[in-house]
């Protein structure tokens, strides 16, 4: 009997996905309770079953069991001092996943949800989003479960030390370098710097990225993933012949993410008419007046509520949630993990959304991304919207090597063009593998591609 060209893949594929299925629970198994990091697997795993049809010599090497098993994981303790003079502990953590293209590389994030599911699920995520970036930076990420919400400025500088105090061992330009997130922004990134300074006496500029820009940061980090989840999308609507122009824009968050993303979709002609914070959300139809917004989150570090003391015609609501019943032509969920759950993705396509750009690390639930993938919206993913970031600390790395800093304008036109490059990538990936139009397949497919060749071509090690 002969076997069609076709048994031969259909066979092949069937193949693909057993192994596949036998990975990802073995890493569930090894990772019990760990329901975000089995939910980035997941994701990942599951996009990845053309390749290993196309390319078996990736499961021969079992190249899935090793990315998924980081390199090291480390948790210490973290005491500090309150302003009350009492002794309080938190939990340190951080994840180095996967160094065969670069120093381990990823951010810190402060937040009282974090623990070790979290933190693996953002540093698995890491592996991709960077290899994807196209610079030589491998994948990481780290925190603590301390809450700097209502914590004066010596708290956090007292634990940003203590912080510091035990992560500099493992850290250091081309070991790993950590950078902000959820919770750190250049202040927790100033003090975290001069702690590591203090301790091993020398000015190692690229051991953090997010730095101030008197001593050693880069112009644009600040606005880098805004930026360049918007660049991204406007990239999608291009194709489709479509632009940020004219559109009406929904932005969750209102922190770093969310100011940027805002900022540059306003530059781009749309008209961004709400934000959230973890308590609830504004509503302006008149759209989100950036200045106000920027000196309430940025300079007062006050809640978003304090919007519509100044801008009366805006609306404040209870329920961040319901950010998403808002009719739009483009979401970005830019705050945090599965903000958008199916009933929410559901509200969005019903009110005719046309795009979505994750700003945020895995906002979308794996249900939700089906819900807007099976009603053709165009989908932005994160390790490929939000990329921006970590692709700008890469350059505030490589001005920290060459001891020159560049121009905004020029790490501005860098970014832009890293971002297209990101989307052609991921598209042409989507179109080789047989799921044309899908970035969540062809982003996943392109960053895996890159580390899994370098962790064959270096051993098993
Ligand atoms: P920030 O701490 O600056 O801001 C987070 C924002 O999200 C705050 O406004 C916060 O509100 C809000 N938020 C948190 N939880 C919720 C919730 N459940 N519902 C609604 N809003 C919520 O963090 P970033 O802007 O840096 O990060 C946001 C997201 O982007 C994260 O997923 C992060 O991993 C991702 N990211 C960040 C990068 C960066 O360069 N900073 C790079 C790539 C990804 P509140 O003040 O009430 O907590």
């Amino acid at each position: 009997m002969t076997i069609t060209q076709q048994e031969v893949q259909h066979v092949s594929l069937q193949k693909a996905q057993n192994y596949v299925n036998e990975v990802f629970e073995a890493v569930k198994k090894r990772n019990p309770n760990e329901k975000e990091f089995h939910q980035a697997v997941k994701e990942i795993f599951d996009s990845l079953v053309p390749v290993f049809a196309k390319h078996p010599h990736y499961m021969d090497n079992n190249v899935l069991e090793r990315i998924s098993e980081p390199e090291r994981f480390l948790t210490f303790r973290v005491p500090w001092v309150d302003d009350e003079g009492k002794v309080r502990v938190n939990r340190g953590f951080r994840v180095q996943f996967n160094s065969n293209i670069g120093p381990y590389k990823g951010g810190l994030r402060f937040h009282p949800s974090v623990n070790a599911s979290i933190i693996k699920f953002l540093g698995f995520e890491q592996i991709f989003k960077n290899s994807l970036t196209g610079q030589p930076i491998g994948g990481g990420k780290g925190g603590s479960d301390f809450d700097p919400k209502g914590k004066s400025d010596g708290e956090i500088m007292r634990f940003c030390q203590s912080f510091m105090t035990e992560l500099c061992k493992y850290i250091g330009p081309d070991i790993d370098v950590p950078a902000g997130d959820i919770g750190v922004g250049a202040r927790e990134i100033g003090y975290l710097f001069g702690q590591y300074k203090r301790i091993r006496g020398g000015f190692e500029a690229g051991v953090l990225t997010g730095k101030g820009l008197g001593y050693g940061g880069s112009l644009t980090r600040t606005e880098a993933t805004g930026y360049g989840t918007v660049y991204f999308v406007e990239e999608m609507l291009k194709d489709k012949g479509l632009s940020f122009n004219g559109s009406t824009v929904i932005v969750s968050g209102s922190g770093n993410v969310s100011i940027y993303a805002i900022e540059k979709a306003a530059q781009l002609g749309a008209k961004v008419v709400a934000c959230s914070d973890s308590d609830g959300y504004i509503y302006d139809a008149k759209g989100i007046n950036i200045d106000t917004l920027k000196r309430i989150k940025e300079v007062e570090r006050d809640r978003i509520q304090a919007y519509v003391k100044e801008h009366p015609d805006a609306i404040y609501h209870d329920n961040c949630s319901h950010i998403w019943s808002i009719p739009c032509d483009i979401a970005l969920p830019c705050a945090t993990q599965n903000e958008i759950d199916e009933k929410s993705a559901k509200m969005l396509v019903a009110n005719g959304v046309k795009a979505i750009g994750e700003g945020a690390n895995m906002p979308s639930t794996l249900e939700a991304i089906d819900v807007f993938l099976s009603h053709s919206i165009l989908f932005g993913p994160a390790k490929a919207a939000n990329a921006g970031g970590v692709a700008v600390s890469a350059l505030e790395m490589a001005q920290n090597s060459m001891r020159m800093p560049w121009s905004f304008e020029e790490v501005d036109e860098k970014l832009y063009h890293i971002m297209k490059n990101i989307y052609q990538t991921s598209i042409t990936a989507a179109k080789e593998y047989g799921h044309p139009g899908n970035l969540v397949v062809g982003a996943n497919i392109a960053g895996f591609i890159k580390v899994a060749d370098a962790m064959i071509a270096q051993g098993v090690i």
